[in-house]
């Protein structure tokens, strides 16, 4: 406390009081006020904001702390039998020295809609089960042929899965009838001007909602004008899983993460399968939380958040398992446009995934 000692005073409003003090009264001499009132006022400013500073900074360091703390309680010997009880049995017990023998039957089935999204949306889970051991399949239900690319697409989807750690012979893409058609067994070199077209193509799709049905051939186009046949995907789906002894699925949510029709079309499919229980008893379905746009470009710094809230399963790699993730994503050659580079470098989505479980309806409903 700094008392003015008789010599601060200032008179305002027929009242005297003290400017630093506030309390003490005594003679004013206006000259040296002035003058000390400048240096303390000074001094008074520094502390304050070195105050703001220091619990600025405090704060920083303690949310990096935090995060550092998620992140070794995720990759915790616990948070693996969190995982093994939802890959397997939900309610089996699981001792610490049975988790690496049982990994071995954990069999992950990832749907996606387009060669990219596997890396985009759920490499954090991929290398997550990969990394447990899983035999982790993908089933990609388009090739992604919406702009003629559709043969380099599928095989920068083999590279990214070798990347991500799948193996060719666990990867599927539904193709139908086009791979046979002869533009899709070409590269396609564009121009500049070409590929200007496709990135402003790129936007518009993803602002305009699904106005079209798909026909009745058999496709499942990658257009999201288009709404996919719900029956044909998910007879698709329950032929894979049965085909694989799939225990574990693994898909997006009613709001397919970017909200493109073709991606919401295979949760409707797995969530019918669901519904009229068709899934096998020991399979599990996980849906991948969508998340919204700010929390979505927060990178790492989004983790406490998607801590907080409520999720059946939450899955963060760090930055080793990022620069995994990102490779993969940068076997998508045709899919690198600007905007597909700020998502590689802001997204949360390429180090943190958190699902959630899809209710199974009774066994095997017949509907009349
Ligand atoms: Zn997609």
């Amino acid at each position: 406390m700094i008392y003015c000692q008789g010599t601060k005073m200032l008179r305002s409003r027929n009242r005297k009081y003290c400017r630093i003090c506030y309390f003490c009264s005594g003679t004013f001499d206006k000259g040296n006020f002035v003058k000390i009132r400048n240096v303390y006022n000074i001094g008074k400013n520094k502390i304050k904001r070195m105050h703001l500073l220091l619990i600025l900074f405090g704060a920083i360091v303690s949310y990096f702390f935090w995060i550092q703390y998620i992140y070794y309680r995720q990759n915790s010997a616990k948070s693996r039998k969190h995982w093994l009880r939802f890959m397997l049995c939900r309610d089996k017990q699981i001792k610490s020295s049975q988790t690496s023998d049982l990994t071995g039957d954990v069999r992950a089935l990832f749907l996606t809609a387009h060669p990219d999204d596997e890396c985009m949306f759920f490499a954090p889970a991929i290398l997550r089960l990969v990394e447990l051991n899983a035999s982790v399949h993908l089933l990609c239900l388009s090739q992604g042929n919406y702009y003629n690319q559709g043969f380099q697409r599928r095989e920068e989807l083999l590279d990214s899965c070798a990347v991500l750690g799948i193996p060719a012979s666990q990867v599927t893409i539904h193709d139908c009838n086009t791979s046979s058609r002869p533009h899709n067994r070409r590269p396609r070199e564009t121009t500049t001007a070409q590929d200007l077209q496709i990135q402003l193509l790129h936007l518009g799709d993803r602002l305009r909602p699904a106005t079209q049905t798909a026909d009745k051939t058999g496709e499942l186009p990658d257009d999201p004008n288009v709404e996919w046949s719900i029956s044909m995907a998910s007879s698709l789906i329950l032929k894979h899983i049965r085909a694989h002894s799939i225990n574990l699925v693994l898909t997006f949510d009613g709001r397919g993460v970017s909200g493109h029709s073709n991606h919401t079309a295979i949760y409707k499919a797995v969530s019918y399968l669901a519904s009229i229980g068709n899934i096998p008893d020991d399979c599990s379905l996980l849906s991948l939380l969508t998340i919204g746009v700010l929390r979505k470009y927060l990178f790492f710094l989004e983790l406490p958040i998607s801590w907080l809230l409520p999720s059946d399963l939450c899955c963060v790699i760090g930055s080793k398992g990022y620069i995994q993730a990102k490779r993969a994503m940068l076997c998508h050659r045709t899919q690198l446009l600007w905007f597909r580079y700020l998502y590689i470098w802001f997204s949360r989505y390429m180090i943190i995934n958190t699902f959630q479980v899809i209710d199974q309806g009774p066994k095997n409903l017949k509907i009349y």
